[in-house]
């Protein structure tokens, strides 16, 4: 899940479903001494770059706990301390010219601040480590 406000007061976690979150191999690292899980437990190779991997039943990343599959249901993430960067800048994101945006995919965007200059460069440096296979 993202940021403090609006998820938890809106009991939010559709950023969690159907995940597409892609993750730095140190942050894999990090989640595998953490959990015990092996990495073809949590992620998968989307063109050599890891990425969360959803839980077959629930559809949801495999962190999450859920027992639902709807889009709207609650759920913790389970790592959330350690969560890799990706979520925890979310719903910000770059667009495909490198601008940093709200994501439509967060139901609750509009309840965020508008990202700054330094969401900027937080996930241009994501992105470069992530193009780096780091
Ligand atoms: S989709 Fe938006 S509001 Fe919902 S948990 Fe993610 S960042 Fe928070
Ligand atoms: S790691 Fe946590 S915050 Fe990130 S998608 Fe999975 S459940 Fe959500």
């Amino acid at each position: 899940m993202g940021r403090s406000l609006p998820c938890i007061p809106q009991s939010c976690s559709a950023c969690c479903r159907e995940t597409t979150m892609p993750i730095t191999k140190s942050e894999a690292s990090r989640l595998t001494r953490r959990t015990g899980m092996k990495l073809e437990q949590f992620t998968w190779s989307n063109n050599g770059i890891l990425t969360l991997l959803n839980n077959e039943k629930t559809k949801a990343c495999v962190f999450l706990l859920t027992d639902s599959s709807d889009q709207n249901a609650e759920g913790i993430c389970s790592v959330y301390d350690i969560r890799p960067k990706g979520c925890s800048t979310y719903p910000y994101v770059l667009d495909k010219k490198d601008q940093v945006i709200l994501d439509v995919g967060c139901p609750h965007k509009e309840k965020f601040p508008q990202p700054t200059e330094e969401d900027a460069m937080t996930l241009l440096n994501l992105e470069e480590r992530l193009m780096r296979g780091e």
